[in-house]
């Protein structure tokens, strides 16, 4: 990092910059501008290129992230107490599909090694998913998880992991709610995620509300047995697979471990006879997003990020991006890029359900911002969510998801698609899995540890600093482009190879070396009961 001051404009139009410098600058400190600060500014803070009056916009994004609250001069550390907010955008006259996208060049020729499903989707890991309709049997199944890893797994090398899917939902709730759609479905479209290979098995407590075939209902999901197809020569249908705890032929704790064992060793061998193969980039289903943002998360991960995600909507691969309260500010944008007007209508529909959910809690899209945000240097939530939407690239919207829904089943596939999810890290992660993604990409600026054991988790820095601390749970420093070591397309093919290398099992992330998964978190909007 250079030691000449430096501060990053992000718009030409743009009345403050952010201060790129570790540990920040000092008052008196003048950068190469002439502009020279009149007070201490902290690294990702603001500072005022001009003097702004009293009520005047401060612009960054070219958009207005606030308005002056009293007079700024210019060199002052203009912080989230000088800033009015503005308010939300409405839902009404908004540009649909007026933006003139110029079609990018198709990029052919990047493959990597997949799973190849019976439904045609394709998984970058091979793992057995046992799943659990209610809470009630997590202990068990987390019992029986670890001796089928200690005991059968060795004899499975093919099989990457075990995973039980706990969760909190499945009984002492309003089940029949109209919002229970939203975990229900979740459940169901992470159990059918391509990573699992179509293996599915169920354990149920037995007396609880979301019995197994309301999970899984008959048409809700397809499993082809290959062996079936061998011997009668047509796909023939499993029938759900279920380990039922209060069944009456269970006597004793051990007899219900050893059905979920000699169940799921039935499915590991049929995981393990599968094989890698070469399939087209066009087969990654990724989901984008951030958290532990900060001012560089817009500047230099995000940024890089977006420009991946230009690289793979080119490859004709799938991107989702998500968190409604990270791009509600920057609705207009969003409309503008829906291809149609329908994926447009789409958006906002999304976009007004999730208004009068936060507003029954009596909040709006400002309770996002965090503490950490704040110090980070992102004043309030339009300026986070400028930084946020960033990520989407420059692609159109092709399509659109309600929380828990599934690319497939909704015929969705490929391209640029709006996977509507809260913006808490776990809750989007757990949507975005019920989606369909095969690959995760997670940004960040203050840090986390964040991971999945159900998908390979990229980890990007927006700054060296947490780069250089947290060197082995970071797997790309897009802080480089900050210290003007790097450029944005740099970093952004750096990603795009990376994540053919992940998905191919060739490289393990760093939350993968370490094994750091965080829990399923449902979003479930219905009442508990
Ligand atoms: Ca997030």
């Amino acid at each position: 990092m250079s030691t000449v001051p430096l501060h990053i404009r992000m718009h030409a139009l743009d009345n403050v910059a952010i201060v790129a410098n570790d540990g920040g600058l000092p008052a008196g400190a003048t950068f190469a501008d002439g502009l020279c600060l009149i007070e201490r500014v902290p690294q990702g803070h603001k500072v005022a290129l001009l003097d702004i009056a009293q009520g005047a916009a401060v612009r960054r994004y070219n958009v207005p992230i606030g308005y002056a609250r009293k007079d700024i001069a210019a060199g002052s550390w203009v912080h989230e107490r000088l800033l009015e907010m503005p308010g939300a955008r409405g839902l009404d006259d908004l540009p649909i599909a007026t933006a003139q996208i110029e079609s990018m060049p198709p990029l052919q020729g990047y493959t990597f090694e997949g799973y190849r499903n019976p439904d045609g989707s394709v998984g970058s890991r091979n793992i057995l998913a046992i799943t659990t309709t209610v809470q009630c049997v997590a202990g068990v199944v987390a019992f029986a998880v670890k001796r089928i890893k200690d005991e059968l797994l060795p004899r499975f090398p093919k099989v990457d992991d075990v995973v039980g899917l706990e969760h909190s939902y499945g009984c002492g709730v309003a089940i029949d709610a109209p919002d229970a759609v939203i975990p229900i479905r979740t459940l169901r479209n992470i159990t059918l995620n391509p990573n699992f290979g179509g293996e599915v098995m169920v354990v149920s407590l037995g007396c609880e509300k979301l019995q197994p075939e309301r999970l899984l209902p008959p048409g809700s999901f397809q499993i082809v047995d290959e062996r079936n197809v061998a011997d009668v020569g047509v796909s023939a249908e499993v029938p759900l697979d279920v380990v039922c705890l209060q069944s009456e032929h269970h006597v004793g704790f051990m007899s219900m471990i050893d059905s979920i064992m000699k169940t799921a060793e039935l499915h590991l061998e049929r995981l393990n006879a599968r094989q890698r193969e070469t399939v087209p980039a066009s087969e990654l289903v990724v989901g984008v997003q951030c958290g532990g943002s900060d001012a560089f998360s817009g500047v230099t991960a995000n940024p890089a990020l977006g420009f991946a995600t230009d690289l793979l909507v080119r490859a004709g691969a799938t991107v989702l991006f998500s968190e409604v309260t990270e791009v509600r500010d920057g609705i207009d944008q969003l409309t503008a890029r829906a291809s149609t007007p329908e994926i447009a209508e789409a958006m906002i529909r999304e976009m007004a359900w999730y208004d009068a959910y936060l507003q029954k809690g009596q909040v709006d899209r400002s309770a996002n911002t965090t503490p950490g945000n704040k110090q980070g240097g992102l004043s309030n939530i339009v300026e986070k969510a400028m930084g946020s939407i960033v990520k989407s690239g420059s692609a159109p919207i092709s399509g659109v998801l309600s929380p828990g829904e599934r690319l497939r089943k909704k015929g969705l596939k490929n391209g640029l698609i709006f996977a509507a999810t809260p913006a808490s890290d776990f809750i989007c992660g757990t949507l975005q899995l019920a989606a369909g993604m095969n690959l995760h990409v997670f940004t960040t600026g203050r840090g986390t540890p964040y991971g999945l054991a159900e998908v390979p988790v990229i980890k990007v820095a927006t700054r060296s600093d947490l780069a250089r601390r947290w060197h082995d749970l970071m797997d790309i420093n897009a802080g480089r482009i900050a210290d003007g070591d790097a450029t944005i397309e740099d970093v952004g093919w750096e990603l795009f190879h990376l994540m053919l290398e992940v998905a191919s099992g060739r490289k393990k992330t760093w939350a993968e070396h370490w094994k750091l998964h965080n829990a399923l978190v449902l979003f479930n909007p219905a009442p508990i009961t």
